[in-house]
């Protein structure tokens, strides 16, 4: 079994912040990738609001430049996750996607949030066929088509207004009267004449055999269902965090997000630290969830500074 001092689960901003600190604390980090390498980031567009970027910068460039910062520093990267570990035992067990045991000192959980679906049984089925949620990736199929996104989020009307430079008409299905996008997001998606909202609406099916073809749709208010071709339907409902590997040793919220320590990263197992969106449910940003990355690498390192010199605290 391979041993190693610190092991960082994800690389997006969280993870590889922790990866930079962590390097230049000459811990040698070993980060496992994940099966989406960078993160989030690497399937939008525009990132406005990472400071240090004046004219914007996009979100796979940012996630490369991150990452090569973090290499300059001789981080080691695997294209691995965890799949199960055991946490009651030092150092802690990995067992890995790839089939790796590893054995780790100390822990640090970055392994952010995926997009939700609706859970439909036909949504699963034409998942890859006409389902999406990724905007950046699969608009690019859908010029000239009309298509629902659903959702009334940031993320919602980020795909939305996104997929208007592809489709001829764009749908967004809400489920209230009213938009949860900021203000700024809003505004830019209601002026948008390819965009047309369809106000306390649900999906309740995908239709089509192959590919999608038409979508269900509910009135909550009325009741009133009825069908609409389009041939897309993206989803921008928010995310869930990919936590299942850790659920059964730390503890967690009710949707799988990790607790920490009130204003720290540290969980309730000494020596397991998470950060970013596996853990935050609130703010949900890359450079809070950098900034995290950096406090479970600084935690990270005072705790094992903490075991060496055989000191109480385990935090
Ligand atoms: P949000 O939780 O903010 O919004 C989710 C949206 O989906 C809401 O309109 C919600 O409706 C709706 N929804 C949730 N579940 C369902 C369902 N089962 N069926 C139908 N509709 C559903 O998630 P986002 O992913 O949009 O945003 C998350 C965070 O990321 C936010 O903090 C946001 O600001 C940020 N973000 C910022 C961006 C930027 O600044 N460029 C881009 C994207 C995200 P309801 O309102 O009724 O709950």
């Amino acid at each position: 079994m391979r041993h190693e001092k610190v092991v960082i689960l994800g690389s997006g901003p969280a993870g590889l912040t922790a990866a930079l600190y962590a390097a230049r604390g000459g811990l040698d980090p070993l980060v496992l990738e994940g099966m989406q390498p960078g993160g989030q980031l690497t399937i939008t567009t525009d990132v406005d609001n990472y400071p240090g970027f004046p004219e914007g910068v996009l979100g796979p460039e940012l996630m490369e430049r991150m990452r090569a910062q973090v290499e300059r520093f001789g981080t080691r990267f695997e294209f691995d996750e965890v799949e199960s570990c055991d946490l009651s035992v030092r150092p802690f067990q990995l067992t890995t996607g790839n089939g790796q045991k590893i054995a780790a000192e100390t822990l640090i959980i970055a392994t952010g949030a995926s997009a939700k679906y609706l859970g439909l049984e036909s949504e699963t089925r034409l998942r890859g066929y006409g389902v999406s949620a990724c905007a950046t990736c699969d608009g690019f199929f859908f010029k000239g088509a009309e298509i629902v996104v659903v959702g009334g989020g940031d993320t919602a009307m980020e795909e939305a207004t996104f997929l208007t430079k592809f489709a001829a008409k764009v749908y967004c299905i809400v489920r209230r009267d009213v938009l949860r996008a900021s203000k700024a997001m809003q505004d830019r998606a209601l002026a948008n004449p390819k965009l047309e909202f369809i106000w306390n609406s649900e999906i309740t099916e995908v239709l089509g055999e192959k590919s999608v073809e038409a979508v269900r749709i509910r009135n909550v208010v009325t009741g009133d269902e009825y069908v609409k071709p389009v041939t897309g339907m993206f989803l921008g409902i928010g995310h869930q965090p990919n936590t299942r590997a850790f659920l059964d040793w730390l503890d967690h919220d009710e949707a799988g997000y990790l607790v920490t320590t009130p204003g720290r990263t540290a969980t309730n197992v000494p020596g397991v630290f998470a950060c970013g969106d596996a853990q935050d449910h609130y703010y949900r940003q890359a450079v809070t969830a950098a900034g995290s990355g950096c406090q479970a690498a600084i935690e990270a390192e005072r705790w094992l500074e903490d075991q060496k010199h055989g000191s109480a605290s385990s935090h």
